[in-house]
């Protein structure tokens, strides 16, 4: 008997089935190329959803990994290790944030966050102060605790009960948020500037910022999850800095590894140290060979590269907002989406067949292309979703 080397049909029998994938297998890539195992050539608009920041096999990000790859790749967090310590020191002079807690992925990093903003509240107010406000149509993660703290009942239903303590408020209502902390004992409001999975929608500026103002009279703690508007997507270092506020823990994975998994929790003046000894903890979390890459990328997304995001996105969105069959096209940076006549999935297929990479979001059609992409390979790529629009 021949063995069979079929991927598709491998992959249906042996993994998982929990995601809905595109009929295309990825052979290799180089920038914002990659082809497949035909080798049929594509230009990368998702980037491995926001996570290639630099795209694909980016030399620099190679030589940073590879380097360290060669020295040690694991030492467990019962050691010094440089990489740890060099990324955590560059995020907060960054950011303005005062240490920070590594770990493995977006949803890990959320539930760092609600951690630590549980603890400071339990010691600054109280036990009983332990309910968290996020917003309806937000998305934190698949734990079951950042299942809770996400504010859309479909990705609930199979899996209750979920972690306790979480309301819900609707995007953009500060009345509503008003209410909920009069009637709860609120230890933190959670958002994400711009709701990624449900939809690229940047949230309202003024809105934001009567929601920081209301934090900072009540003493509630402001959480950014930025796992997807972090790292340069915006057009800013992190999103939140569209805002003019200034958050008390940020949340962030993805873009910031540049294609390996580490995720981290930034913790601003109020609650540095409130995670001590044997409070929290993550084997892999710090690990050399990741920070090592994400300290390359973090220290490449300089006002030069922010610069080029928001003149990549201001083109984009210009051509697409006039383009036929486009109604309309939100988010921020390098993070938008379009909303277009046609069935978002058909016009998935539609731009894969045509050799460009997209994703969904909700009912909308996502950009998440690299921060670095050649104007000219975006050029080509805004051409052929403009071609499937019409
Ligand atoms: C992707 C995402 C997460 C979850 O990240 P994982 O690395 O998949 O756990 C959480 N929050 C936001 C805003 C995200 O976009």
């Amino acid at each position: 008997m021949t063995e069979n080397n079929n991927l598709k049909e491998l992959d249906s029998l042996y993994v998982a089935n929990t995601y809905a994938k595109f009929p295309v297998e990825i052979a290799y890539g180089k920038g914002s190329f990659v082809w497949d195992n035909e080798g049929k050539k594509y230009i990368d608009m998702a980037t491995g959803i926001a996570v290639n920041a630099f795209g694909v096999a980016d030399e620099e990000w190679i030589k940073a990994v590879t380097d360290q790859m060669l020295k040690y790749q694991h030492t467990s967090n019962l050691y010094y290790t440089e990489p740890c310590v060099k990324l955590a020191k560059l995020l907060c002079e960054k950011t303005d944030m005062k240490k920070v807690f590594f770990c493995n992925s977006g949803a890990e990093a959320n539930e760092g966050a609600i951690k630590a903003a549980r603890k400071y509240a339990k010691e600054k107010h109280g036990a009983d102060f332990y309910k968290i406000i996020t917003l309806v149509n937000s998305f934190h993660g698949r734990t079951i605790t950042t299942l809770a703290a996400t504010g859309q009942d479909s990705f609930h239903n199979d899996f209750l009960p979920l972690t306790e303590g979480f309301l819900y408020a609707e995007a953009g209502n500060i009345e509503a948020i008003k209410n909920l902390i009069k009637e709860n004992k609120t230890a933190a409001i959670m958002i994400e500037v711009v709701q990624g999975e449900g939809g690229v929608i940047a949230l309202d500026k003024d809105y934001v910022k009567a929601l920081y103002e209301l934090c900072l009279e009540n003493d509630i703690l402001l959480i950014c999850d930025e796992v997807q508007t972090g790292n340069g997507r915006t057009g800013m270092l992190y999103g939140y800095m569209n805002y003019e506020v200034m958050p008390d823990i940020v949340s962030t994975a993805k873009g910031i590894g540049g294609g390996l998994p580490i995720g981290a929790v930034m913790l601003g003046e109020k609650v540095k140290d409130v995670l001590t000894p044997g409070t929290h903890g993550s084997t892999f979390g710090g690990n050399p060979v990741c920070c090592a890459g994400a300290y390359n990328i973090m220290s490449r997304i300089d006002d030069a590269l922010l610069n080029e995001v928001r003149e990549k996105s201001s083109y984009i969105i210009n051509e697409l907002s006039k383009a036929k069959g486009i109604k309309s096209v939100t988010g921020m940076g390098l993070m938008l989406g379009l909303e277009t006549e046609k069935d978002a999935s058909q016009f998935i297929k539609e731009c894969t067949d045509n050799g460009v990479l997209v994703i969904k979001a909700k009912n909308k059609v996502r950009l998440l292309p690299a921060l670095n992409i050649p104007k000219e390979v975006l050029t080509e790529a805004i051409e052929v979703i403009k071609k499937v629009a019409q």
